[in-house]
């Protein structure tokens, strides 16, 4: 399953040369060309997804599974103080690459990187309608 059109199924493959730092049977870890910080790292399954709405569950579980793992050995190795895990799906949430990638973000004290949100504030009635049109049937 790959598309050809998609430079991600080229670095998955082994087709463009990539800084590899773990490789298996299903995935490629890469860093990343324009780090957020010192290690960011990119989950590539081999196959073509675009997205988390195409992953497949076993897949999804699988690549929680390796960004454990990735995480663990890349602290100790980097000697980070935190990290964040994050995947984006879809232009409006900032996905640029269409073939689904998990971001593997080692954070140091000072990295002058910011992950962040504005914190919204809405009313109890507010939650309750949206926790009502999340799982309604
Ligand atoms: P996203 O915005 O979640 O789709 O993330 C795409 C990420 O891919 C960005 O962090 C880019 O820096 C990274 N990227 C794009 N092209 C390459 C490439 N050829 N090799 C490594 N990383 C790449
Ligand atoms: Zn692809």
């Amino acid at each position: 399953m790959r598309d050809n059109n998609c430079i991600f199924c080229k670095i998955a493959a082994g087709e463009i040369p990539s800084k590899t730092i773990y490789e298996d049977d299903k995935f490629r870890v890469i860093l990343d060309l324009g780090p957020a910080t010192k290690g960011h790292a990119l989950i590539l399954p081999k196959n073509h997804y675009a997205n988390l709405y195409e992953l497949p569950e076993d897949t999804a579980g699988d690549v929680m599974k390796l960004a454990k793992k990735m995480a663990t050995v890349m602290t100790e190795k980097l000697g980070c103080q935190g990290f964040n895990l994050m995947q984006n799906n879809g232009e409006t949430a900032g996905q640029t690459v269409f073939h689904f990638h998990m971001h593997l973000i080692p954070r140091y004290e000072n990295d002058g990187q910011e992950i962040n949100w504005k914190l919204g504030s809405p009313t109890q009635e507010e939650l309750e309608e949206i926790k009502n049109l999340i799982t309604e049937n």
